[in-house]
C-alpha cells in the first residue's frame, strides 16, 4: 500500500506539473482512500472507465483527461455528476495529468507514442514545447509512413498529401493538436502527425507543401498513462492496468 498523498506529490514533482499553463488541474481530482495498492489506467475518465474500475476493485484511476476543464461552470449535475457521484461512493481516486503528460520526455504520450514507431526525439516546437521533432534515419515516402502508423495503431489514418516530398523529418503531438500543424512547418517539418484533424489543415498541407496525417485522439493518447502506470508499479510496489476501452475518435 503506498498514501495517495504520496503518489500524487511523486507524479506532481516527476511531471513537472508547476511548469504547465493547462485547461485543468493536474494530480488528485478526486479524493478516495487513503492508501492506494490497486490503480486502473485509461486515457479518459469516462463512466465506462470508472465502472470498470470498480468492477476491478481499484483504489485509483489514472487518466489523461480528467473530468474538470476550463470553460465548465462548476455544476455537478447529469453526466458529471454520475462519474463523480460513482467514484466517490466507492472511495477511488481519480488522478488526473493533461499536458504534462504529453510532454513527459519518458513517460509522456508524445515521447511514448513516438517509441512505438521508432522516433527518438532531437528538438521539441510550438506552444509549451509539447511538439516533438525527429529526423529519420532514411527518407521514406508518405504513403508507407502512414501505412506504418495504420499498422502500428491499429487502425485507419487520414493522410493529407503535402507536395509529394520524401519525408525525413517527423513532427508529431498527439491528440487534438491539428493547431500546431503551422509550428510543425515552421520547424522544418516533412510531415506532422496528430491525433485530429480539422477543415484547414487540408489546405495548409496542399500549400505549404507539408504532409498532415490524423490517426486519432485515443490512439494517439493511449501510450502515457501506459508507461506512467507501468512506472508507478514498479516504483512503489502497487498494481497497474491500463484498460484500452475502444474510442474510433
Ligand atoms: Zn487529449
Amino acid at each position: 500500500m503506498t498514501r495517495t498523498a504520496e503518489i500524487d506529490r511523486y507524479l506532481h514533482d516527476l511531471l513537472a506539473v508547476g511548469q504547465f499553463k493547462d485547461y485543468g488541474p493536474n494530480g488528485l481530482q478526486v479524493q478516495g482512500k487513503a492508501e492506494v495498492r490497486r490503480v486502473i489506467g485509461g486515457v479518459t475518465a469516462s463512466l465506462a472507465l470508472i465502472d470498470a474500475a470498480i468492477e476491478a476493485r481499484a483504489d485509483a484511476v489514472l487518466v489523461h483527461h480528467g473530468l474538470f476543464w476550463r470553460g465548465q461552470d462548476g455544476r455537478l449535475t447529469g453526466w458529471l455528476a454520475e462519474r463523480v457521484k460513482r467514484l466517490m461512493a466507492h472511495d477511488i481516486n481519480l488522478l488526473a495529468y493533461h499536458l504534462p503528460l504529453d510532454a513527459h520526455p519518458v513517460y509522456g504520450n508524445n515521447a511514448a507514442l513516438g517509441a512505438r514507431f521508432g522516433w527518438q526525439a532531437h528538438a521539441r516546437f510550438g506552444e509549451q514545447e509539447l511538439g516533438f521533432l525527429a529526423d529519420l534515419p532514411q527518407a521514406v515516402a508518405l504513403p508507407e509512413l502512414a501505412t506504418q502508423v495504420r499498422e502500428v495503431l491499429g487502425r485507419a489514418v487520414l493522410s493529407l498529401p503535402g507536395d509529394g516530398r520524401p519525408v525525413r523529418r517527423v513532427a508529431w503531438c498527439t491528440g487534438g493538436a491539428q493547431s500546431y500543424f503551422e509550428a510543425a512547418i515552421a520547424a522544418g517539418a516533412d510531415v506532422f502527425l496528430t491525433g485530429e484533424v480539422s477543415e484547414p489543415q487540408m489546405h495548409l498541407a496542399a500549400e505549404s507543401g507539408v504532409a498532415f496525417v490524423a490517426a486519432g485522439h485515443h490512439a494517439t493518447e493511449r501510450d502515457g498513462v501506459r508507461a506512467l502506470g507501468a512506472h508507478l508499479a514498479q516504483h512503489f510496489g502497487l498494481d497497474f492496468e491500463f484498460l484500452d476501452l475502444s474510442n474510433p475518435a
